[in-house]
């Protein structure tokens, strides 16, 4: 075993270095360190603050294709989350997740209504509005 501060050899049972006093690490805490990991990919908050964004904007109708980006994200978040994480994923990244899925079927149903609103509107401007149509006029 070799001390990770100096770089010294140490015995076996040495817990602390006897040339620079440095707490010695073994492999057991080396593994609860890596699965307690909480970076940026282990923290399950980014997936429900963009599963909630992505459907808010899903449901704007004028910036829905937005809310379409916003959920693919979220979802990205929620897969790269339970790709890092062994454990059972948290509430909070369980529910980002299925408001990314539902912020993606929304913002869709949203973007083709918007869409026909559009044409609708285009389609009554070109038959000059409804001021000119002479149905009313007697
Ligand atoms: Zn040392």
């Amino acid at each position: 075993m070799i001390c990770q501060k100096c770089g010294s050899v140490l015995n076996e049972n040495t817990r602390i270095c006897p040339q620079c006093g440095a707490p010695v690490e073994g492999e057991e805490q080396f593994v609860t360190k890596t699965t307690t990991y909480n970076g940026p990919l282990g923290n399950p908050t980014p997936v429900l603050v963009w599963g909630i964004v992505g459907l808010a904007t899903s449901l704007t109708f004028f910036f829905s294709w937005l809310g379409i980006i916003f959920s693919c994200i979220g979802l990205k978040k929620a897969r790269s989350y339970n790709q890092f994480t062994d454990s059972a994923p948290s509430n909070q990244a369980r529910i980002g997740r299925k408001l990314s899925i539902a912020g993606i079927i929304a913002g869709i149903v949203c973007t083709v209504l918007f869409i026909i609103y559009i044409i609708a509107i285009i389609v009554v401007a070109n038959n000059g509005g409804f001021s000119g149509r002479p149905r009313f006029i007697v």
